[in-house]
């Protein structure tokens, strides 16, 4: 027997017939034995479809009721996730993020767990029943609901495997696992056996939707192996565990593009000590997260600073550079008609030579490079946005990332 914690994503229980096949593949596990923990997502859209309606009635909602509002998407599946295994004669109970006992801190929309006190959980576990958990939610101090961010039921279903010490942690998709890219951009994209937490994070964060950024970071700290998996056949997926030696030898592990970053240029800046500090303390103030940060060289007195930040916080970037710009003179613009393109791999550390092979890949598919920025295992570039599906199809074939390589 095995303790197994399972996540069905948005599109798995889509509606009443993905819900009853997620019924039955439960039903599979605790059949051949095992404790299962069950944590399921919204239907699909279901948590958008929220938001837009919480955005039609006011443009900037109360984050509180924001979480109150997006928390019913997950208590839905819940309720009818556990009916359906009734339906086929399984025990079962469902549970709300805060009666499941995770506690969060007070931060609304992105709340982080503090703690979780799955003792009531243990106990139905104990009595036979299968236990299925609203993911994306939790509950601070107060008593209020809180939500984990966007993607947030990966989170939930990492923290409980940590928490109750499952011997399995199943991350059911709608794709077959880890591609070497979005498998919907780059059909050639190849399936991965395995990947370190460190690459899996780096392509979290660097636009890969099919893990929550901080669900990886989670999983790492804790020492969570999880494997990501289609809800919809029983293939083998990917392994997401520590790195070992022997996946330095391979050089790029995946492709990831970010289609939700806008590029700022501050232009006529004093060139002066003093004045990139100024422009971003006051973007740090304002907690907006800078990347690619480039300076050219500075003429006449004269210097130009260019930066992607998030699209969504484009707006309360344009707020906070006002006044410093007020201090420091120059003007800002923004281009959101761009898209960040980066290639991943730990085997970098030790591999020379990667820029130059990405670069050359983008430049015979025509595509400009617009900003540039390497860390110890990635490289990204800025490129244009409507160019930036031909340039994700374009990269893995230079890295040996595609299916028929
Ligand atoms: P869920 O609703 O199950 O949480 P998501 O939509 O959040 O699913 O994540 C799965 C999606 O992630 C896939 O449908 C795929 O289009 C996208 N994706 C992006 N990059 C990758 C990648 N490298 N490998 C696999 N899927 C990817
Ligand atoms: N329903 C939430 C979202 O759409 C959480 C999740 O699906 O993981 O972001
Ligand atoms: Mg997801």
């Amino acid at each position: 027997m095995a303790r197994i914690v399972q996540k069905y994503g948005g599109t798995s229980v889509g509606d009443v017939e993905r819900i009853k096949n997620v019924a039955s593949r439960i039903k599979a596990a605790r059949d051949a034995g095992n404790e299962l923990v069950v944590v399921v997502s919204a239907r699909a859209g279901v948590t958008n479809e929220l938001l837009a309606r919480a955005k039609a009635l006011c443009p900037l909602p109360s984050e509180r009721e924001l979480d109150q509002l997006l928390a019913i998407g997950e208590q839905e599946t819940i309720a009818l996730t556990a009916m359906a295994l009734h339906g086929i004669g399984v025990r079962a109970v469902s549970y709300t993020g805060a009666q499941a006992g995770i506690f969060t801190d007070k931060v609304h929309t992105k709340a982080k767990i503090r703690t979780i006190n799955a003792a009531p959980l243990e106990k139905d576990l104990a009595d036979g029943n299968v236990i299925i958990v609203a993911g994306f939610q939790g509950i601070n101090d107060d008593g209020q609901v809180t939500t984990l961010g966007r993607g947030g039921s990966d989170l939930t279903a990492i923290a409980l495997a940590a928490a109750i010490q499952a011997d399995k942690c199943e991350i059911y998709t709608d794709v077959d696992g880890v591609y070497t890219a979005d498998p919907r951009v780059v059909p050639a994209a190849r399936k991965l056996p395995e990947i370190s937490y460190d690459e899996m994070l780096e392509l979290a964060s660097l636009g890969s939707k099919v893990m929550q950024t901080r669900s990886v970071e989670f999983a790492a700290k804790y020492g969570v192996v999880f494997e990501v998996r289609s809800s919809f056949n029983q293939n083998p997926g990917t392994i997401v565990k520590q790195e070992v030696a022997y996946m330095e030898k391979v050089v790029v592990r995946g492709v990831a593009v970010d289609k939700d970053q806008a590029k700022v240029v501050v232009s006529n800046i004093a060139d002066k000590p003093g004045t990139a500090a100024r422009v971003f303390r006051a973007l740090a103030e304002a907690s907006i997260n800078v990347d690619m940060i480039v300076q050219n060289v500075g003429r006449g007195g004269l210097a130009n600073l260019s930066f992607t930040v998030p699209l969504s916080e484009k707006d309360r970037a344009v707020a906070a550079l006002a006044p410093a710009l007020r201090e420091t003179g120059g003007d800002v613009s923004f281009d959101e008609r761009i898209a960040k393109l980066s290639v991943v791999g730990v085997g970098m550390r030790t591999h020379s030579g990667v820029a130059a092979t990405l670069f050359d890949a983008l430049a015979r598919a025509g595509i400009n490079l617009e900003l540039i920025s390497t860390s110890e295992i990635k490289i990204s570039v800025i490129i244009a946005k409507d160019r930036a599906d031909e340039a994700a199809r374009a990269a893995p074939p230079a890295f040996g990332l595609d299916a028929s390589s």
